[in-house]
């Protein structure tokens, strides 16, 4: 069975990252979704908040597991013998940003394959970053994060 890692901050998930890992799914038997935890980084959601959107977005799939972990990507990817990790590309910026990682993940465990997709051009101005800014100012959030992120803010009242 061929797994992939989709690792990320999902802070939060977005519909770039759906589209990435749905066109995945036509590639790989099985994507683990998974929050890596960086003690450096600060967040607009808690770690159980992220949990719990990535598993409502991808309830309905049973070939897709959501995690997190705290150690390596590479190191959790052996850990789950997982040998592709899964990453998007929405701009030459991100290849920038993801060569070097690529590179230095090769580095640590060559047995471990990076696969960028290419994001359809509908979605590749999405990113977290501007998301929490709309979030922020009570935006129209429709078409920018999967409808389960949406209702989860609104029902548990989460403001910023
Ligand atoms: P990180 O903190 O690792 O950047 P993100 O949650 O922001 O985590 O992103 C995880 C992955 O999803 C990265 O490969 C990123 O490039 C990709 N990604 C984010 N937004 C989009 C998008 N709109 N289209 C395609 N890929 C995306």
């Amino acid at each position: 069975m061929k797994t992939a890692l989709f690792p990320g901050s999902f802070d939060p998930i977005t519909e770039g990252h759906v589209e990435i890992i749905e066109r995945g799914l036509a590639i790989f038997d099985k994507i683990v979704v998974a929050i890596g935890i960086n003690a450096n980084k600060k967040y607009m959601f808690s770690l159980e908040d992220r949990m719990a959107m990535l598993t409502r977005t991808f309830e309905k799939e049973p070939r897709i597991e959501v995690a997190f972990y705290q150690s390596l990507t590479v190191d959790f990817a052996k850990e789950r013998n997982i040998s592709f990790i899964l990453r998007g590309l929405r701009a030459p910026s991100d290849l920038e940003y993801e060569q070097p990682i690529a590179y230095v993940n090769q580095h640590l465990n060559p047995a471990i394959e990076v696969v960028c997709l290419l994001s359809k051009p509908e979605t590749a101005h999405i990113s977290s970053t501007v998301v929490r800014e709309i979030i922020r100012y009570q935006g129209n959030l429709q078409k920018l994060v999967p409808q389960p992120v949406i209702e989860y803010i609104l029902q548990k009242n989460l403001v910023f």
